[in-house]
């Protein structure tokens, strides 16, 4: 067993934490374990058997130096402040430093009930568990910066939800659990001194280059804000909705994190809302830009004192940086929306024409991964001029509308391989289809049957492949499936 941890989040003050074990389950059982993810970690556990990583990643036993805490955040859920939060069913191990010398946090989800777990149980059902990992190991594989899933084990603790359900313990990893909510946490218990250990800390973690600066809370601020702009603007590129982004599942390490109620949308339309608690569609598909603009002006409120000692200064200071948020949203969103349909060279950024088609995909109720990917097939085999008909049933607006990208690539100065490199980064054929998610975690649930689960787990690794057979077996369903819902998974 070679393991090196180290911690430093559970030397800060101990405000900042609860030190706690976890508690113990019974009987154990890993049912899947990430090689790959514990090869970049530098974790080598050869000589574990199974069972002895399962007493490990169940929490049953700790590693040695493992420092296990529960961390102390508050956050906006919805529309109210909930002035504590904190980790209600998660603990943090250890930190580890991977191959890439970049720090990472290892956390157990699971601990049992912590100071912060209000009137919550600090349990996890074997479904939310197994959601987690495929849903954040999908992501990862998509290109998205994403917390990611070591393990998961299944105990034979039972769960009390809607009904009755099997207990799992997920090891989540991510570079730091630093919310906008710890921040608030700080703040609004005007404990300030607290607040600039944190954002001292965050910065020398996370922004170590601008750690010297005179003005660095602001450029703190500034880093987060254009972080969290490319994360959710590469979220539209694949149509993820997130469905809880709340300010305590925002980490100022720009990783998406809690994947209770996510979901991918299949059939383009943009006020899709998957979670069972989000009646108004408060974090629908398009409305996720302007939960991202709360948010973030949630956090910039946290550094108003610690950017100047006159608050008004502070303000103007940071206003003047959010202002132009829209902009560089949407800045971003288009380029992205542009390279999907091949328009590489700023001079030809057509967004009326990006729009038309997301027009045309909403109205004809058309799969939004299968339509880009064909699309850009269709490019790199010069059939752009047949690629409606042969794809999708032609009408006359369709027929202009694709008349006009075929206008523009022509003028285009190409590097065609260079391009078509790119684009294989960019729509992918593969996406976890609901459906596909939904069956693996029943078998499991239901069936103790974990090989639906593991199939699709390997699939999902190779969401840019070009094989026909998987991309048959992993397209939208045929039905549009409105009546998916998902749920925050407590
Ligand atoms: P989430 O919806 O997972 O972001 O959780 C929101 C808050 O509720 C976090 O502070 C969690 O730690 C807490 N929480 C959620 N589920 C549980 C649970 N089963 N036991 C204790 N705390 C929980
Ligand atoms: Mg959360």
């Amino acid at each position: 067993m070679k393991i090196n941890l180290e911690n430093t989040y559970s030397q800060l003050a101990d405000n900042f934490y609860q030190k706690r074990n976890p508690d113990q389950v019974k009987n154990p059982k890993l049912i899947k374990y990430n090689s790959e993810l514990t090869e970049e970690l530098n974790i080598n556990l050869d000589n574990l058997s199974d069972k002895q990583k399962a007493e490990y990643f169940s929490g049953n036993k700790l590693f040695p130096n493992s420092q296990p805490i529960a961390q102390v955040y508050a956050g906006h859920q919805f529309w109210h402040y909930s002035p504590r939060l904190g980790d209600g069913r998660a603990l943090l191990l250890w930190e580890i430093i991977d191959n890439n010398n970049l720090r990472k946090d290892i956390v157990l989800k699971w601990s049992g009930e912590t100071m912060y777990s209000r009137w919550w149980d600090g349990k996890a059902t074997l479904g939310s568990v197994i959601r987690e990992y495929v849903m954040s190991e999908a992501m990862y594989n998509l290109g998205i910066p994403t917390s990611r899933s070591l393990a998961v084990v299944s105990t034979w603790d039972v769960v009390f939800r809607e009904n009755i359900q099997p207990g799992g313990v997920l090891t989540r990893v991510a570079s730091s659990h630093i919310r906008f909510g710890t921040f608030e946490y700080f703040l609004r218990s005007w404990d300030i001194e607290s607040l600039k250990i944190l954002a001292d800390y965050s910065i020398s973690r996370h922004y170590s280059e601008i750690e010297k600066s005179e003005n660095k809370y602001e450029l703190f601020f500034q880093r987060v804000l254009e972080k969290q702009i490319d994360l959710v603007v590469n979220w539209m590129r694949v149509w993820f909705i997130h469905g809880v982004m709340n300010t305590d599942n925002m980490l100022i390490c720009w990783e998406t994190i809690d994947y209770g109620p996510c979901a991918f949308m299949d059939h383009y339309n943009k006020n899709t809302v998957f979670s069972s608690i989000d009646q108004n569609g408060r974090y629908s598909f398009m409305n996720q830009k302007y939960s991202l603009a709360r948010n973030l002006a949630r956090f910039w409120e946290t550094l108003i004192p610690l950017i100047s000692d006159n608050t008004e200064k502070s303000i103007k200071i940071i206003e003047k940086n959010l202002e132009n948020f829209r902009d560089q949203f949407d800045e971003k969103y288009f380029k992205m929306m542009n390279n999907k349909i091949w328009i590489f060279q700023e001079e030809y950024f057509d967004n009326k024409l990006v729009e038309d088609i997301l027009e045309y995909l909403e109205k004809n109720n058309i799969d939004y991964t299968d339509f880009f990917r064909n699309l850009s097939k269709s490019v790199w085999e010069q059939k752009i001029n047949n690629f409606i008909t042969n794809y999708y049933n032609n009408t006359l607006e369709a027929e202009n509308t694709f008349k006009k990208l075929e206008n523009i690539l022509q003028k285009q100065s190409w590097n065609f391989d260079e391009i078509w490199e790119m684009m294989q980064k960019i729509n992918p054929s593969i996406i976890p289809r609901n459906y596909k998610v939904k069956n693996a975690i029943i078998a499991a649930e239901q069936n103790n049957d974990f090989t639906q689960m593991e199939k699709l787990c390997d699939i999902l690794k190779n969401p840019y492949t070009d094989n026909q057979e998987i991309i048959k077996n992993m397209k939208a369903p045929s039905f549009i499936d409105k009546n998916y819902q998902t749920f925050c998974g407590t």
